[in-house]
């Protein structure tokens, strides 16, 4: 198909960029920044080809993204070897730059999991599903101390609700415990398909920040609650 073209082509200019850009590829975070040097590329050589594998293998399943520069902001807070999804079947709001295996597993989710089971317990299509984000520098739960969230590295991405064909809005906020039986079954489903995806899933049963939003990260796990 050749809307595909366009994506493999974005990941094979990327992957040109980086092998340009090869040797010397240190893992050191703790390098001090030189502001007089020419900026030095962050990724090792083995996270490229993963992240190189992945473009191409995202390329190959028809969801459009365009790869992002390596970015460093303030503290350990970074950006590497992310995406940003144009089209993975169904528009999603909100969304920024993903880690490349973050970007597929969710494409993923969305596709083979979510519409089906809108399809199947709602009866209905899913027309946009919506985000709160994904990139932000935090620490896990927002505290002011602690780890940093795998937000803080474009890993994770925080789901909100879903809006249907036939103009229902279903948030989960008001869905997950909400009168709607239907509802709730198409909830739990997609949050048990992200609990087989991704490395970590929380919904509102993890506590009570996650009231209103699935939070998915491929950061430590397996972990689902
Ligand atoms: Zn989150």
């Amino acid at each position: 198909m050749i809307p595909n073209r366009l994506p493999i082509l974005a990941a094979m200019m990327l992957a040109l960029l980086l092998a340009g850009c090869g040797g010397g590829g240190g893992r050191d975070r703790r390098e001090p920044s030189r502001r007089s040097a020419p900026a030095q590329p962050a990724l090792p050589g083995i996270e490229s080809r993963e992240i190189r594998q992945c473009m191409a293998r995202m390329g190959a399943a028809g969801f459009q993204f365009t790869p992002l520069p390596d970015r460093r902001f303030g503290g350990a807070c970074e950006a590497r070897g992310s995406v940003q999804l144009q089209n993975v079947g169904v528009p999603i709001s909100n969304l920024g730059a993903m880690r490349c295996p973050l970007a597929e597993t969710f494409a993923a989710w969305s596709r083979h999991a979510v519409l089906p089971a809108a399809r199947a317990y709602l009866g209905t299509e899913v027309v946009r599903i919506e985000s709160f984000g994904t990139y932000s520098c935090r620490n896990i739960n927002g505290a002011s101390g602690g780890r940093l969230s795998q937000h803080a590295f474009a890993n994770a991405v925080d789901i909100s609700g879903f809006v249907l064909a036939d103009g229902r809005r279903i948030t989960v906020l008001d869905g997950w415990n909400g009168r709607d039986e239907s509802v709730r079954r198409f909830l739990r489903r997609v949050h048990e398909s992200g609990c087989k995806r991704f490395r970590t899933t929380l919904g509102p049963e993890y506590n009570a920040l996650h009231a209103n939003h699935f939070h998915f990260d491929m950061g430590r796990g397996p972990f689902c609650k």
